[in-house]
């Protein structure tokens, strides 16, 4: 065997375990009997240090250093391996260790916290995730910029001053757009009455069969938050019911397919390779929006919903596809990012962008933190935050170190909105197909652009050879604009 081969060969079994990692984890949040905690966590303990000595193993420094690409597609597997191996080694054991376990704690704090409504109780936490994490970053930077560098773990080749210029483009627009819609004087109907879990779920598998989620290499089951698991051969997701919102549902099903047909349709030549999987975080988060909003809550595919919810649930009390349309599009200025529609989610992002990146630069003490967020969120949503549950301390993310990962929800939505232009472009026939439940115009569109590639591309180049075009915030908001102006008559 050659080098290469041989470090092929390696990583195929680190990429496996990986892959059984995951699916414990899949296990802990759907079907693990209660009682299987303590015993789970020591499996996992025990699978983490295989992983670790595997990706630190001092016999990929030496692949590397003799390996021989046979192809182009080669040579980008050896820059993933590199750049991951490369990654592994600047950061201290010691300070890996600390980072796992201070999360571990953190995250738990974080809950109590919140249930509490208590930042101060969160905040020394916080504090030591914080410095270890800029501890983390000056590892990696070299001497670069440190919010740069955490970056590189969710979205490669993007830079803190990049996103500051795309996001600085869209918020004005935003604000204005949130503005408008808030001020109208349409009255936008709500479904406000009960809709009984199973008719929910019966829409949702049918949802999840019409966007070609493929059942024979996956599954639905049920989560508290829904989420997606695996690559390959076995893509899983789960989905959840609320009784007297079942939109909660069925676009978590659709959001949560779209990521995992992302995986599914993955070039099968990179099973179990480090091309094997969605580009980044950014371009995975554009497929399950470009699903969920752009083909899913367009008015031609609410139409065909429409009369999906009128077989299941009879007349449940909104008259008219325009009506539904209106309804699944309804905007409210609430706290909470996951629950925010279209107009505000952007909105929530941008504010946690500015705020974590001040964090790490140390331009913003900890102590500050809830003082900044509620003075931003009074500037962008016009809305006093009530209580910390509402604001500072709605999301996990950072108690779980994960800075640098909001930003790449937003760019996901403006990925999608390049694509969805590009795509409207190219393709005839979408929105006639969509009307009749059917998105395979659009979604082999995608497949053939996006997703067949994995990680074959970085993040931006993949979107531009997609679009022709380079990435801009643009297309996102002229869509914004011409749907919910249309929606609210603004
Ligand atoms: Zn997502």
């Amino acid at each position: 065997m050659t080098a290469f081969q041989e470090l092929m060969a390696f990583q195929r079994e680190t990429e496996a375990l990986g892959q059984v990692m995951g699916r414990l984890g899949w296990d802990q949040e759907t079907v693990m009997p209660s009682g299987a905690g303590a015993q789970r966590a020591e499996e996992m303990g025990a699978l983490d240090g295989v992983m670790h000595a595997r990706r630190t193993d001092p016999r990929i420094g030496e692949w590397l250093e003799t390996a021989k690409a046979p192809d182009e597609a080669g040579a980008r597997q050896l820059d993933e391996i590199r750049f991951e191996y490369e990654r592994t080694q600047r950061v201290p054991a010691k300070l890996s260790a600390a980072l796992a376990r201070t999360t571990s704690l953190a995250h738990r704090v974080w809950a109590e916290a919140r249930e509490a409504n208590d930042f101060e109780m969160f905040a020394p936490k916080l504090s030591e995730v914080l410095d270890l994490t800029r501890e983390k970053a000056s590892a990696l930077a070299d001497g670069g910029d440190l919010y740069d560098a955490l970056l590189q773990d969710y979205e490669p080749g993007a830079t803190g001053a990049e996103l500051e210029a795309m996001f600085g483009a869209l918020r004005p627009r935003l604000v204005a757009l949130r503005e408008r819609v808030l001020g109208s004087e349409r009255v936008v109907p709500a479904m406000d009455r009960a809709f009984d879990e199973a008719g929910q779920l019966a829409i949702s598998n049918k949802l999840a069969a019409a966007f070609g989620y493929d059942l024979g290499h996956g599954r639905i089951d049920k989560a508290v938050h829904p989420f997606s698991s695996g690559s390959g051969l076995d893509v899983r997701i789960t989905t959840r019911t609320e009784l007297h919102n079942p939109s909660n549902c069925f676009y978590s099903t659709i959001h949560e397919v779209g990521h995992a047909t992302y995986e599914q349709n993955v070039d099968p030549a990179y099973l179990l390779t480090p091309l094997g999987r969605g580009a980044s975080m950014g371009v995975h988060e554009s497929q399950s929006r470009i699903y969920e909003n752009q083909l899913g809550r367009s008015r031609a595919f609410t139409g065909w919903l429409f009369a999906q919810m009128r077989d299941e649930f009879g007349d449940f009390g909104v008259a008219t596809e325009d009506d539904f349309y209106a309804a699944i599009n309804r905007c409210n200025s609430g706290f909470i990012r996951t629950e925010a529609d279209e107009v505000h989610y952007n909105l929530h992002v941008l504010l946690r962008f500015d705020l974590e990146r001040d964090l790490v630069a140390g331009r913003l003490e900890v102590a500050d933190l809830p003082e900044a967020w509620n003075a931003r969120f009074f500037n962008d949503f016009g809305v006093e935050v009530d209580v910390p549950a509402n604001g500072v301390l709605q999301d996990v993310h950072w108690s779980e170190a994960l800075f640098g990962y909001f930003p790449t929800y937003t760019l996901g939505n403006v990925y999608a909105g390049c694509l969805n232009a590009a795509m409207r472009s190219e393709v005839s026939g979408i929105d006639e197909a969509l009307a009749r439940g059917e998105t395979k115009p659009a979604t082999d569109w995608l497949q053939t652009k996006i997703q067949r590639f994995g990680k074959r591309y970085l993040p931006k180049e993949l979107i531009e050879n997609a679009t022709g075009t380079a990435v801009s915030e643009a297309p996102l908001l002229d869509y914004l604009d011409a749907k919910f102006g249309d929606i609210y008559g603004v």
